[in-house]
């Protein structure tokens, strides 16, 4: 039998309610709920000590589960949700949507009705979450994260989650997490660290993006982006603060040499330069022009998006160079650049399926630059245990709506650390104001985290959010030494 109470605490001054489910043990119910009634009031610091105690558990039904469609960054539409907890805690979350995807991803259901925003609306997935979630969910334990996750996977049914739509269930899935960390009186990055059960919080490096090509910028180059990382930087503000010399002088040089300097999507510029060296040599001089040493101050990773080159005849079609590339001509022209630049870190340096070429290329550089899978591990469990198994790359990237769950993505991250991989944080070329990926990334300390340039409201948010937490936990830096493979 079990006996269901709600209990009012005092705790740093406020009101807090909660819901204790009892589970009875002849003769010692009276006294298990007496003395946690009188730890939670008297003593707040014991915290909830009844979701440990073996009589005692506390629980937070979720009363209503809604959904509506809003924007995107690029002004498509993408699915936010609300959560509401007993006690009258709420949580929202919405999500983002990637341009240059991987084809193992979590399935980002849309309306294709030519007539809503050109096929793009999401109202299917928002009725999915009205409708069979919502019921699926009415009572069901807040606190119990895996659980929510899994009656949600579970009611899809599908590999890919492409039935009901990941963007509608990691939308709740998030969203269930911000509500229980408000009842629990917890910022999100707490309730993500004891989800993870992760014993230090650590704030993340940032990759910035400076110049771009690719997908997100009309293949104006065809390598996707070139990103900034500060070496010397010892907090998040300083890290931010350098970078954005960085992306300051960007703007600057490319006027100063009438090369465009409209935004790309993900707020880096798109020069359009016709090779990767010079980008890279651009990357340098926009270095030194904000009065930065390269390979000191600030180093170089590059997210090649191999997958959006491939040539369906084979190889890669690079074709702003005006040529075409066998992967051994790949892998010769990163470990090149590897050479002759102070490149750390290269994302998806060859297609998705490409697994052999890829475990030459970790022979090949492994030891030296960090190697991250996007495209290729598509935040995928069975995806990232095989490269480990193949001993393919050295770091994976997380993007939490690849995977479909907020659960899964956390024990993504732990296979990844587990298996000696670093682990990337990031955002995608879609955002909203939504900044739990900064939670995120504190919470599991995953170390590194790539966020977007440090321009447009959606992209600073995220900036913005490690600002606060840092200021709130002061958590260390995990500064460059969170990257594999650098010798
Ligand atoms: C990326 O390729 O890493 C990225 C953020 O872009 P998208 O969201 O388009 O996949
Ligand atoms: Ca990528």
């Amino acid at each position: 039998m079990e006996l269901v109470m709600v209990v009012m605490v005092l705790q740093e001054g406020k009101a807090r309610s909660c819901t204790m489910a009892f589970h009875e043990r002849a003769g010692d119910r009276c006294i298990v709920l007496f003395i946690e009634f009188f730890l939670q009031v008297a003593i707040p610091s014991v915290g909830w000590c009844c979701s440990f105690c073996p009589y005692t558990r506390m629980t937070l039904p979720i009363e209503s589960v809604h959904a509506r469609q809003i924007l995107d960054s690029r002004g498509r539409p993408t699915v936010e949700a609300d959560v509401r907890v007993r006690g009258g805690h709420s949580g929202r979350a919405s999500v983002p949507s990637g341009a240059s995807t991987g084809s193992a991803e979590a399935h980002e259901l849309r309306d294709a009705d030519p007539a809503l925003y050109g096929g793009l609306s999401v109202l299917k997935a928002v009725g999915h979450v009205n409708g069979e979630m919502a019921k699926a969910l009415q009572g069901q334990d807040a606190l119990d994260q895996v659980a929510l996750d899994s009656t949600l996977t579970r009611l899809d049914g599908t590999p890919q989650l492409s039935r009901l739509g990941a963007n509608g269930i990691l939308a709740v899935s998030i969203a269930a997490a911000r509500a229980s960390a408000a009842a629990l009186g917890q910022s999100l990055f707490e309730r993500v660290q004891t989800l993870a059960g992760q014993p230090a919080l650590s704030m993340p490096v940032p990759m910035v993006n400076i110049l771009s090509g690719g997908l997100h910028a009309g293949r104006g180059m065809d390598v996707q982006d070139f990103l900034a990382m500060p070496a010397t930087a010892t907090s998040v503000a300083d890290a931010i603060h350098l970078v954005s010399r960085v992306r300051n002088a960007a703007t600057e040089e490319a006027r100063a040499r009438g090369l465009p300097t409209l935004l790309a999507d993900e707020g880096g510029i798109s020069p359009g330069l016709p090779s990767g060296r010079d980008a890279l040599d651009m990357m340098m001089r926009l270095i030194e022009r904000a009065g930065l040493r390269p390979g000191h101050d600030i180093v170089i990773a590059i997210d090649v998006a191999a997958t959006a080159l491939q040539d369906p005849q084979g190889g890669y079609a690079l074709r702003r160079e005006g040529r075409h590339a066998t992967s051994a001509e790949m892998i010769d022209m990163l470990a090149d650049w590897v050479q002759h630049y102070p490149v750390v870190s290269i994302e998806d340096g060859l297609g998705e399926e490409d697994w052999s070429s890829w475990a030459e290329l970790t022979r090949r550089v492994g030891h030296q630059v960090q190697l991250v899978g996007d495209d290729l591990f598509t935040t995928h469990p069975d995806r990232l245990a095989r490269g480990v198994r193949e001993q393919v790359a050295n770091g994976v990237l997380v993007k939490a709506n690849q995977n479909g769950t907020l659960s899964g993505t956390i024990a993504l991250i732990a296979q990844a650390k587990s298996a000696g991989y670093a682990t990337v944080v990031s955002a995608r070329s879609g955002e909203t104001e939504d900044a739990f990926m900064s939670d995120l990334a504190v919470g599991t300390g995953a170390g590194q985290i790539k966020i977007g340039s440090l321009r447009t409201s959606s992209t600073v948010a995220k900036y913005n959010q490690l600002l606060r937490i840092e200021e709130a936990c002061g958590a260390p830096y995990a500064g460059l030494a969170a990257l594999t493979g650098r010798a």
